[in-house]
């Protein structure tokens, strides 16, 4: 087994403070590799951010993802991801979302798009009807075969720490990675490097404020998945780690939506489903999403910043 963590981090990964506090620990709970190793989460006085400290080792993460980066252990089908997208409707809605608000706000003349993180490839796909020459990345083998079912054509399976070239890009979107990455400046330095002038970088992660994360703390949720997740969001450290890099903040929104069967699969276990549970949930979160997202304790953010010329 390689190392498990990385070194300690002195400052805040989004606003660089060094005024960081503990703040709860979490054991793992599904990557084999690492069973029952506990993780500190610590969170930055200055702009509320969590993170891991000590984070996990790059190398535990790269054997992660290079499966796949939707915990994935076996691979699965084009027609069985359509098949959940169909019954729980998810990311084709955050994909033509995040996709047109992109286009609306992208002024640089540039309709080449970069889709890291591509995953099953519902953003490549919305970005492609919207006219864009895409270029994808993303690790996980599993994952880029239903890319390709979807697409035709294959992502490229790096990191994107080890991605090269030297085409500049109109849009940028980075879709649930952000939290999974050591460091995530040195990603934001990147893509703002990639940007073209007055292009657009849309970006999601799960919100540390959320109101889920202040009912069920530690408890599994969208946001608290140790140890895939290493960073947990706030709309303060956001801005402050896109202001950095020159990218200015157009638009902040608060997504919130739950599975479902989030509560058949929290109650009665993963394979069990309740017809009376799912109407609930189904129904039940209509008040609760609109009441999150109105506070601002919605589960997901999404950014759209622009680049300054
Ligand atoms: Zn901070």
């Amino acid at each position: 087994m390689s190392q498990i963590f990385a070194k300690l981090l002195n400052h805040c990964i989004a606003c660089g403070s060094e005024q960081l506090k503990p703040w709860q620990k979490k054991r793992f709970s599904y990557t084999e590799r690492v069973e029952n190793t506990e993780f500190q989460i610590v969170r930055c006085q200055q702009c509320g951010t969590g993170f891991l400290n000590p984070p996990p080792h790059t190398d535990l993460l790269k054997s992660i993802y290079q499966y796949s980066g939707h915990a994935l252990t076996s691979p699965i089908s084009l027609a069985t991801v359509l098949a959940q997208e169909k019954q729980f409707p998810n990311s084709t809605i955050d994909a033509k979302r995040i996709v047109s608000w992109a286009q609306r706000l992208n002024r640089s003349g540039n309709y080449q798009a970069l889709d890291i993180g591509s995953g099953y490839g519902f953003y490549t796909q919305a970005l492609k009807l919207a006219h864009y020459d895409t270029v994808s990345i993303n690790p996980g083998k599993y994952e880029n075969r239903v890319f390709k079912a979807m697409n035709g054509n294959d992502p490229l399976p790096v990191m994107f720490e080890d991605f090269n070239t030297s085409n500049l890009f109109g849009v940028i979107l980075m879709s649930q990675v952000l939290e999974h990455l050591v460091e995530p400046e040195h990603a934001i330095a990147k893509v703002a490097n990639l940007l073209a002038n007055q292009g657009v970088f849309a970006c999601a992660v799960p919100h540390f404020n959320a109101l889920t994360v202040k009912i069920l703390g530690t408890k599994d949720n969208a946001c608290l998945w140790v140890p895939e997740h290493v960073n947990y969001f706030t709309v303060q450290g956001v801005r402050k780690l896109l202001t950095q890099h020159d990218l200015k903040i157009i638009h902040i929104h608060q997504i919130t939506r739950f599975r479902y069967d989030a509560l058949s699969r929290r109650l009665l276990g993963e394979n069990h489903r309740s017809f009376i549970l799912d109407g609930i949930v189904k129904y039940g979160q209509i008040p609760f999403n609109y009441l999150a997202n109105v506070l601002r304790m919605g589960i997901y953010l999404n950014i759209y910043a622009i680049k300054n010329g």
